[in-house]
């Protein structure tokens, strides 16, 4: 490979000019669309019913007719032969390599084919990414997760390697033993959730290890937001004493966007292999301005196994009215996903995104990492109950903490809290997807 003076994984695609980008991007549309439409029973189908066929999207501008899918339809097409995919299947499923399904946080599980094309195309595209944030042949690469049925970080591994890094596979250890093999190894960079890099370094604390000497240079997380969370992103980066990299994927579309290590605020749109369309929320027009948050609807160019075509993600981003620095075209979305459209509600008629209240959380030193958010409804009124750890050595601090914690909620979120301290320690840590907002309103 000669890329070893590149900062690129790929140097041609990373900086096409933006015109030929959008050429590339029609044409492997138009291939997926074709493809999905004459392969895939589901499709076919889908299309038909809305009077539409390949060849009536003649330009760009007319990818927007194209009808949008959904987690639910992904939900009741599975329902359908052959087991356990459901016909929007494009491929015999002789061809299917390997199995995996979504969290199902949100409801039934999602069960998504991929054929070993796509799992190379998986890999590929992590390659970008882990490129992007510095990995190289001479990192040892430590990849703390349980490798079972959800995708997690199992295509980072397989990049890794790709890449040329090498790879040690921390799967059913424990955290303490993670934490030692890491330090044994002297391994130079990890991926994981926000929530977990902070597991470990509290657990890494009470083995009387500081985190920063086990010398990790970088840290890919994945799974939430945190990352792109500046106080977040901030705390893991002293705690580790390494950088911290964002990236956003998910199960049924891909991994499609990646910070770079010239640490914007956002993170680049992998636009060779997807494209992302924000959508008004009310409106439903495309918004091209940077600035306007909207919902994503993307596109996989080249998953052949369940294509992926315009599904609503229902995650809400913005384009970044920016340039980064490093010099790829792909675009940005500014500040990573802010929420989700079924996350950012309405409590006492104000649109709260639980992102916000994260950030000014985990901004104050004195708090713990974990918290709670409990809304409920007593009468008409909403009620936000906030429950949180105070770290040991600051409790006499406690009113003022409360005080600042308060205002400084009211000022981003404006919003009023009930405050519960528990115990440090004591509040629910999560190895996966951490469920720290609960809405217990009856809507
Ligand atoms: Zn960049």
């Amino acid at each position: 490979m000669a890329k070893a003076n590149s900062i690129y994984w790929n140097p041609i695609l990373e900086t096409l000019p933006r015109e030929k980008l959008r050429a590339l991007q029609f044409k492997k549309f138009r291939r997926i669309l074709e493809w999905a439409y004459n392969n895939s029973p589901f499709y076919k189908r889908f299309y038909r019913h809305h009077g539409l066929e390949p060849g009536d999207i003649k330009t760009f501008d007319d990818i927007k007719k194209i009808p949008k899918t959904d987690k639910g339809m992904l939900r009741e097409v599975q329902k359908r032969p052959p087991f356990p995919y459901g016909d929007m299947l494009a491929v015999p499923l002789k061809d299917v390599t390997i199995f995996r399904q979504t969290s199902g946080t949100t409801g039934t599980p999602v069960y998504q084919a991929d054929t070993w094309q796509d799992w190379e195309w998986w890999a590929e595209c992590w390659s970008y990414i882990l490129y992007a944030q510095g990995y190289r042949d001479t990192d040892r690469v430590f990849l703390p997760f349980g490798y079972n049925i959800f995708v997690a970080f199992w295509a980072g591994h397989y990049a890794a390697e790709k890449v040329g890094c090498e790879v040690v596979p921390g799967g059913v250890l424990d955290t303490e033993a993670r934490i030692l093999k890491m330090q044994e190894l002297k391994c130079t960079a990890f991926m994981a959730t926000p929530t977990y890099v902070l597991g470990m370094a509290d657990t890494a604390k009470k083995m009387g290890i500081d985190p920063k000497t086990i010398g990790i240079k970088r840290i890919t997380c994945a799974g939430e937001p945190g990352a792109s969370i500046p106080a977040t992103k901030k705390r893991i980066e002293e705690t580790w004493g390494a950088k911290v990299y964002d990236h956003i994927g998910a199960t049924e579309i891909g991994a499609w966007s990646y910070m770079c290590t010239f640490q914007s605020r956002g993170l680049h749109v992998n636009e060779a292999f997807f494209l992302v369309e924000i959508e008004d929320i009310d409106t439903g027009e495309i918004i091209e301005k940077p600035g306007k948050n909207g919902k994503m609807v993307i596109t996989a160019f080249d998953r052949i196994g369940k294509p992926c075509i315009r599904f609503d993600s229902k995650d809400v981003i913005r384009w970044a009215d920016y340039k980064c620095e490093c010099g790829r075209t792909f675009r940005i979305i500014d500040g990573g996903v802010i929420g989700r459209v079924d996350d950012i509600t309405k409590v006492k008629g104000v649109l709260l995104a639980p992102t916000a209240i994260e950030e000014v959380i985990r901004s104050f030193k004195e708090l713990g990492d974990e918290y709670e958010v409990i809304v409920t409804k007593k009468g008409d009124i909403d009620d936000i109950l906030l429950k949180i750890e105070i770290r040991p050595g600051f409790e006499q601090n406690k009113d003022d903490i409360l005080a600042r914690l308060k205002d400084q909620l009211r000022v981003k979120t404006n919003l009023g809290y009930k405050m519960e301290i528990h115990p440090f320690g004591s509040l629910p840590r999560y190895e996966v997807k951490a469920k720290r907002f609960k809405d217990l309103r009856n809507h």
